[in-house]
């Protein structure tokens, strides 16, 4: 059995033999754990090999680095290596300090110290924006970094609440413009047969003391074999999801509505099934898609239906009618339903017809849009956004609602919508690196 464990670099070259290099990291005697606490490295000792090692690493690689000028940029003489300078680099748990040559002209007196951030565009590694960018859009900014620093064991400047906010608000920005840019299909596409979409509001607290709310829109579109009964709920497998917080007559929510509808296998054949709450604007995106698919239902929502009959007041003695009143809606016989409510108005007192009121002029208003729940649900039709997550629920309040009176600006919801849609449709998978590499780019 050994007593001792040392961890050593090596660094080599693999034509020369005796170019060998090897330096301890650490050392140390193998001990029998007393507790579990024993077993293996402690956290902190985790991070401080890791410091050691990279910088090792990032010590031999600095030596390669080149700098992007050969000319001076005043008079065009040569540029020559006028020594080192260190530079800030923060990679995913750790923070190092890299050499990066000083730039000196031979003819004038121009000279310049380059640094990671001039070299690459950005000091910060992509996969800590990443990881910083995914924090940020989960949670707020301070729990974000706070999770950051616990993970890295300490705490870390670049990891700060406002630095996370910078780069949600970059990628989320990034992201918008790349929404923005032609829509091209990707090659593997499949027209689906039918979809299913869901648009939903939700009212945030504006940081303009002119308005007290706003509102964000979010939408998600799914094919219906991909929602698994999986508990009460159920998930969607595979969804694609757009949102917007922007005051543009429902441009932005329209268009990237389309575009996920698209990307989730939309076409001229297509039958697409709309539920929505029954708010106007919800309905103008639904609209969107009309002239892009084969056909179009769309329903009232029956969750956010029978929540409305839920929330009209009723005296005790007549609420048996309002319930019967709701399965004439859960057929499908709107008429029906409001020829009982205009019934129900006569037998009570004034101040319960202004709900029944209410109560009317949401059904004809939605009226087109109720249709015969019964035989849908008897048919396992979509009848309701409950039937899985709710849009807005995961997508807007889950990270801007409730906590701490938090106010606002719709740019700032925006981007934190733009990357949570981005997160929930699994496109972030596969294109994070491109969108933080363009983030970063821009800002360099
Ligand atoms: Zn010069």
């Amino acid at each position: 059995m050994s007593e001792h464990y040392r961890i050593v670099i090596e660094t080599f070259s693999s034509t020369n033999k005796h170019s060998v290099e090897r330096k301890v990291i650490k050392e140390y005697k193998i001990k029998s754990p007393n507790s579990i606490m024993d077993l293996g490295f402690r956290h902190s000792e985790q991070i401080e090999i890791l410091q050691e090692i990279q910088n090792k690493l990032l010590q031999e690689q600095s030596i390669t680095l080149k700098s992007p000028l050969d000319k001076c940029p005043a008079c065009g003489g040569h540029v020559r290596l006028n020594g080192v300078e260190p530079s800030d680099f923060h990679s995913v748990f750790t923070d190092h300090r890299v050499n990066v040559h000083r730039l000196k002209c031979g003819k004038c007196d121009w000279n310049k110290v380059s640094s990671i951030e001039s070299l690459f565009g950005t000091s910060v590694h992509p996969d800590l924006a990443k990881m910083q960018c995914e924090a940020g859009a989960n949670h707020s900014f301070r729990a974000a970094q706070k999770i950051l620093n616990l993970q890295s064991n300490g705490t870390r400047k670049i990891n700060n609440h406002d630095r996370i906010k910078k780069v949600v608000d970059s990628i989320g920005g990034e992201i918008k413009k790349e929404l923005q840019r032609p829509f091209k299909l990707p090659a593997n596409h499949q027209a689906a047969n039918e979809l299913i979409l869901q648009v939903d509001g939700g009212h945030l607290k504006s940081d303009d003391p002119e308005k007290s709310s706003f509102e964000a829109l979010a939408s998600v579109i799914y094919r219906p074999e991909d929602v698994q009964k999986k508990g009460e709920r159920g998930f969607i497998e595979s969804k694609q999801c757009a949102a917007s917080a922007l005051d543009d007559q429902l441009k932005t929510i329209k268009r990237n509505t389309l575009i996920a509808a698209k990307k989730q296998g939309l076409s001229m054949t297509t039958h697409v099934t709309a539920l929505c709450d029954g708010a106007q604007n919800c309905w103008s995106v639904v609209d969107a898609i009309k002239s892009q698919c084969g056909s179009l239902t769309t329903i009232l929502d029956w969750f956010h239906l029978s929540m409305k009959f839920q929330n009209t007041a009723m005296p005790p003695e007549h609420k048996i009618k309002l319930i019967r009143i709701k399965w004439h809606l859960w057929r499908g016989h709107a008429d029906r339903a409001l020829l009982r409510l205009l019934e129900l108005k006569e037998l009570v007192d004034i101040k319960y017809k202004a709900s029944i009121t209410t109560l009317q002029t949401y059904i004809e208003n939605n009226e087109t849009r109720i249709v015969d729940y019964r035989l849908r649900y008897k048919n396992g039709k979509a009848i309701s956004r409950q039937i899985a997550e709710s849009t807005v629920e995961s997508l807007i309040n889950q990270r801007c609602k409730g906590k701490q009176h938090m106010r606002w600006s719709r740019h700032g919801v925006h981007c934190i919508l733009q990357v949570r849609a981005a997160i929930a449709s699994k496109d972030w998978e596969n294109n994070w690196e491109k969108t933080i590499l363009n983030a970063t780019l821009k800002a360099a």
